[in-house]
């Protein structure tokens, strides 16, 4: 028996037992005859006390750091007391130990605050994985993991594989692909997500799937994505989006409950797709914090029923006489609740902020509202007392806020605009990592435009149904875009998806939609999508064939698992949360993957490598 109890189970109760630990050592403290030595495992750490006489051993046997040990003794009350450590009031009074394996002194040290950079703890990621930090994130994980899958059982949800190895279909990201050697010549794909597998579960009547899946995406790797992540991914048959949305709330209130202890009564609000872009900038606001997006020109067409509306709004359509605001496509503004007193160089570093490359912004133009009621801004020169009044009026500012203008083409404004409120409501401590707004955004378009290609792509996957009344606007219309620059006027661009994102603290954590099940649907959809008859039937004939067979009506959402951690850790990094990430090239440093295959590998396959 290697050992009797765990590094971090023994408590007073037990003094006097006596046991057998086995951990690494973390540390090593000698004083005069007696040494401690903090034993560590994945349940804690226990101190252990080495006598006058075991002294001796352990200097002819000197134990390092992370050398695994094996110690016999006796549970002993401790004189100096540690509240810190849930074993801290006892020790062991060694009366044996065995080095049971040695350990090359660790390239950084295995403690909360380590003094390893990221790509050295990504290298030696087993040992980082030892430190009680990371072993918090991965058990956190797995309570979501079990969260998941009980409340996915208990709502009679079957657990279905499904498999890795596919046939290459690209729609939206690039696909991972597999050489085969008994197809020479011939290529599997990774699947991006088990999508249409689950749909033809759908058709095969089990009604209620779920898995918790890998998914590989071979995509440029921009701020914490994986080319490998994980879903928790369902569907469901004979359901309507209401049905969906009421099911993935539960699974969300119970994962808060069961792994955070938290009691998420409060209503999910629901938002469309055009009032999240339109009021927040972007279509996953996080509405932990208010400070919206004020509209002061009419903006482009997609926002369908905003067109009247605006029509009264700061400017309406009419000119202003301050060039900047006239020749934009759009100008929009935030308050900034309390900010009227900042510095001259606070709103220079955010005029600087906004003018990053990143960004893209020509400039920012600020009014304060002074707190006494006056206004001064940074384009009195154009307009007077009054329209500045107006301006703040239409942006809802209180005396003492700073409104923050930008103007420009209307998608870049948009997202600048959307980052700028994101960036102050940080910097205002309105994002707390502990606070939690859960939100439904509906209705997505179903479309979105290409422009490299000048045509139509599914904005979810096309898969995704229209919305009913509007299936007739995509079959009545042909999808070629004759004017790329007008493709907004294009009917296709105002169709509607039945489509959801469930967003948590300004994040995408789930998406999913109602999907189309009938055979003629979905040749009208791929053809909207620049498919003909002949690659319909050699992409997707599989799914066209199954939906002869009694496809029944079916829906479905999928979570992202990682993120879903990451959040409910309060950490940025998706990578804190997964046991072995790659680094933001897609490597594995660790392993050192991707690395060259040998020639024999080449040969078995029959491939000849030849790099461009
Ligand atoms: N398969 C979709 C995705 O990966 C999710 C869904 O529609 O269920 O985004």
């Amino acid at each position: 028996m290697y050992r009797s109890h765990t590094c971090g189970q023994l408590r007073l109760a037990d003094t006097g037992t006596s046991v057998t630990l086995a951990g690494w050592v973390q540390t090593v403290r000698k004083f005069g005859s007696i040494t401690f030595i903090d034993l560590r495992d994945r349940y804690g750490i226990t101190q252990l006390l080495f006598n006058e006489e075991l002294n001796g051993k352990l200097d002819e046997q000197p134990l390092g750091r992370e050398f695994v040990l094996q110690a016999k003794g006796v549970v002993n009350e401790r004189s100096k007391k540690n509240a810190n450590i849930p074993t801290g009031e006892i020790e062991i009074l060694v009366s044996d130990f065995a080095i049971l394996n040695k350990s090359a002194v660790p390239p950084f040290t295995i403690q909360d605050d380590t003094d390893g950079g990221d790509d050295l703890r990504m290298k030696y990621r087993y040992l980082d994985l030892r430190r009680n930090a990371v072993k918090r994130n991965l058990e956190l994980r797995y309570a979501v993991n079990r969260a998941a899958r009980n409340y996915l059982h208990e709502n009679g949800f079957m657990d279905i594989e499904t498999p890795f190895l596919i046939k290459s279909t690209p729609e939206g990201a690039r696909d991972f692909v597999v050489p085969s050697r008994m197809n020479a010549g011939q290529f599997y794909a990774l699947p991006q997500s088990p999508q249409t597998f689950k749909q033809l579960l759908m058709v095969s009547g089990y009604d209620r799937y779920y898995q918790i899946v890998k998914c590989f995406r071979d995509e440029d790797l921009r701020a914490d994505r994986q080319p490998e992540f994980t879903q928790i991914d369902c569907e469901m048959a004979f359901v309507e989006q209401e049905d969906i949305l009421n099911m993935f709330e539960g699974l969300v209130r119970s994962i808060f409950k069961e792994v955070k202890g938290i009691d998420y009564s409060d209503t999910i609000h629901r938002m469309t797709w055009e009032d999240a872009m339109y009021t927040y900038g972007n279509d996953k606001p996080d509405i932990r914090f208010d400070m919206k997006i004020a509209n002061l020109k009419v903006p482009i067409t997609v926002f369908v029923s905003r067109q009247e509306e605006l029509k009264s709004s700061a400017f309406g359509s009419g000119e202003t006489g301050f060039a900047v605001f006239d020749n934009a496509e759009t100008v929009l503004a935030i308050a900034v609740p309390g900010a009227s007193e900042y510095t001259r160089k606070q709103i220079d570093e955010l005029t600087e902020w906004v003018k990053r490359p990143q960004i893209g912004m020509q400039g920012l133009v600020n009014i304060r509202y002074n707190a006494d009621g006056t206004l001064k801004s940074s384009v009195d020169k154009f307009f007077n007392a009054d329209q500045l009044k107006g301006i703040a009026n239409y942006t809802n500012a209180q005396p003492g806020d700073l409104i923050l203008i930008l103007a420009g083409r209307e998608e870049k404004t948009r997202k600048a605009t959307s980052d700028l409120r994101l960036l102050m409501g940080t910097r205002l401590g309105f994002r707390k990592d502990n606070e939690f707004r859960l939100l439904w955004v509906l209705d997505f378009p179903l479309f979105e435009y290409a422009e490299e290609d000048n045509r139509w792509v599914a904005r979810h996957h096309p898969f995704t149904s229209p919305k009913p009344d509007q299936i007739a606007t995509m079959i009545n219309n042909n999808p070629v875009i004759e004017n790329a620059a007008d493709y907004l006027n294009h009917p296709y661009a105002t169709i509607k998806a039945n489509a959801y994102d469930m967003v948590l603290n300004g994040n995408e954590i789930g998406g999913g939609s109602i999907r189309i099940y009938q055979r003629e649907l979905q040749e009208k959809m791929f053809a909207a999508l620049g498919m003909d008859a002949e690659e319909q039937q050699h992409k997707f004939g599989f799914l066209l064939g199954a939906f002869e067979y009694g496809a029944p009506p079916h829906g479905g959402i999928a979570f992202g698992f990682d993120r879903l951690c990451s959040i409910l850790g309060g950490s940025e990094s998706i990578r804190d949360f997964i046991a072995f990430p790659k680094n933001n090239s897609g490597r594995d440093v660790m392993l050192d993957a991707p690395s060259a295959i040998d020639a024999k590998q080449f040969d078995e396959l029959q491939i000849k490598l030849d790099l461009k």
